[in-house]
C-alpha cells in the first residue's frame, strides 16, 4: 500500500470538478473557490493530504490529477508499496 500525498494548489483550480467526477469521495467543492480533499471519513482534509492508499486508489487519484484541465492536483507516492513481485 503506497503512503501518497495529494495537494491542491488553490490558486490554479478553476473549480472544474473533472477530479470530482473520477474520484468524488476525495475531493469536494464546498465553500472556498476551490476543490478540497476529503478524508477517509469524508471529513475536509484541506489542500494538502498524506495517507495509506490503495494501489487502486493511488491509480485513480493518478487519473484525476491528469483530468484537471489547469494541472491543479499534484499526487506523489511518498513511501513504499505492498506490492511484491
Ligand atoms: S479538476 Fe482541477 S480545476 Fe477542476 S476542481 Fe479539480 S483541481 Fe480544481
Amino acid at each position: 500500500m503506497p503512503r501518497v500525498t495529494v495537494s491542491i494548489d488553490p490558486d490554479v483550480c478553476i473549480s472544474a470538478a473533472n477530479c470530482i467526477g473520477v474520484v468524488p469521495q476525495f475531493f469536494q467543492i464546498g465553500a472556498e473557490p476551490y476543490v478540497q480533499l476529503l478524508d477517509r471519513s469524508g471529513a475536509v482534509a484541506g489542500s494538502v493530504h498524506s495517507f495509506e492508499a490503495s494501489d487502486e486508489e493511488f491509480a485513480l487519484l493518478e487519473e484525476a490529477a491528469e483530468s484537471c484541465p489547469t494541472r491543479a492536483i499534484a499526487v506523489a507516492a511518498t513511501g513504499p508499496s505492498s506490492v511484491t513481485e
